[in-house]
């Protein structure tokens, strides 16, 4: 478990290493909603994602001698960019693991940091056994991307920049992998705040944190196929799903095709480029998937790495 204590330390750590991001009102969403909006904008967190806070945090806490024998993650591209950035930004050392059909765009930027790659398998289980076989033999460390008490506390310090700015903000949306930033967030913001309601979304065909959370304990998918590729985990984890089970209200559920329309919709009305797994919270807005009208709320747009290759090919198709 981690504490608000922890959050808030992590966000000392990390302060002058990653972007603070804005916080836009949405007139246009809030009117097609019902509720006043607001979108977190950790698309343009550095390294495209706010997984470069959990890195950051994680890579700072290390001590000094096994930061030297570099790190190594098995990663869908945010998290291994992240790390990547992170590693390079502190002169550290870094190993990739990243499924087969990882977009060439992530692969590109993690290259791009000077990180090494390598392309395993297709599920978070056979790339993080990978990498952890890679750690083993070669003295580095493996750093998770999502069930890591510092990781956790790293994704939750966009939590406390939220209730910075919104201090009496209704509810938050956040979207659901493994569940690192909502367990961070979740943790921060209802610590912090009594009224505060928090909704994880997920793809209705990734959907593993709804079947966990009303099952009561963990349940595990196969053969995930989503756009939403920062979303394609196969479970919550260990050390987050007790938090998701205390803390978030209740897990919404968005189809392929609302998160499509809705990563256009944010680039034509709100000029942001938002990844589908970003989208799902604004999906679940715009779609009539939340529960409460005429709430302050707060759509947390997770990341921005989208392959423009794909984009392209939404745009033409959405014309036809
Ligand atoms: C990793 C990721 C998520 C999910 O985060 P978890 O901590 O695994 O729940 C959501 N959106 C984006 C863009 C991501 O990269």
């Amino acid at each position: 478990m981690i504490s608000l204590e922890d959050v808030k330390k992590a966000r000392e750590r990390i302060k002058d290493w990653i972007h603070e991001t804005p916080l836009f009102s949405s007139a246009t969403f809030s009117l097609w909603s019902g509720n006043e909006v607001y979108l977190k904008a950790e698309n343009l967190q550095k390294s495209g994602a706010f997984k470069f806070r959990g890195a950051m945090n994680f890579m700072l806490s290390m001590d000094e001698e096994e930061r030297k024998k570099g790190v190594v993650t098995g990663s869908s591209g945010n998290h291994g960019q992240a790390l990547a950035c992170a590693a390079k930004i502190l002169g550290v050392k870094a190993i990739v693991v990243v499924p087969e059909d990882a977009s060439s765009a992530k692969v590109a930027a993690i290259e791009g940091y000077g990180a090494l790659v390598e392309r395993c398998g297709r599920s978070s289980t056979e790339r993080i056994s990978r990498a952890m076989e890679i750690a083993e033999q070669r003295g580095m460390t493996f750093v998770p991307p999502f069930d890591h008490p510092w990781i956790m506390a790293g994704q939750g310090t966009t939590g406390l920049e939220i209730l910075d700015e919104l201090p009496d903000v209704d509810a938050v949306l956040v979207p659901c992998g493994g569940c690192g930033l909502i367990s961070g967030v979740a943790t921060a913001l209802k610590e912090s705040s009594k009224k505060v309601k928090v909704y994880g979304v997920e793809p209705e065909r990734s959907n593993s944190t709804y079947l966990s959370l009303k099952a009561g304990h963990i349940v595990e998918l196969k053969n995930i196929e989503t756009i939403a590729d920062g979303l394609r985990t196969a479970s919550p984890g260990k050390i987050t799903f007790p938090i998701v089970q205390k803390y978030v209200d209740d897990v919404l559920l968005v189809s392929e095709e609302e998160i499509k329309n809705t990563v256009l919709l944010l680039l034509e009305r709100a000029k942001l480029l938002v990844e589908p797994s970003g989208a799902v919270p604004v999906a679940a807005l715009l779609y009539g998937k939340v529960p409460f009208k005429s709430k302050k709320t707060v759509a947390l747009m997770s990341g921005g790495n989208v392959d423009l290759l794909t984009l392209s090919k939404w745009i033409e198709e959405s014309k036809a």
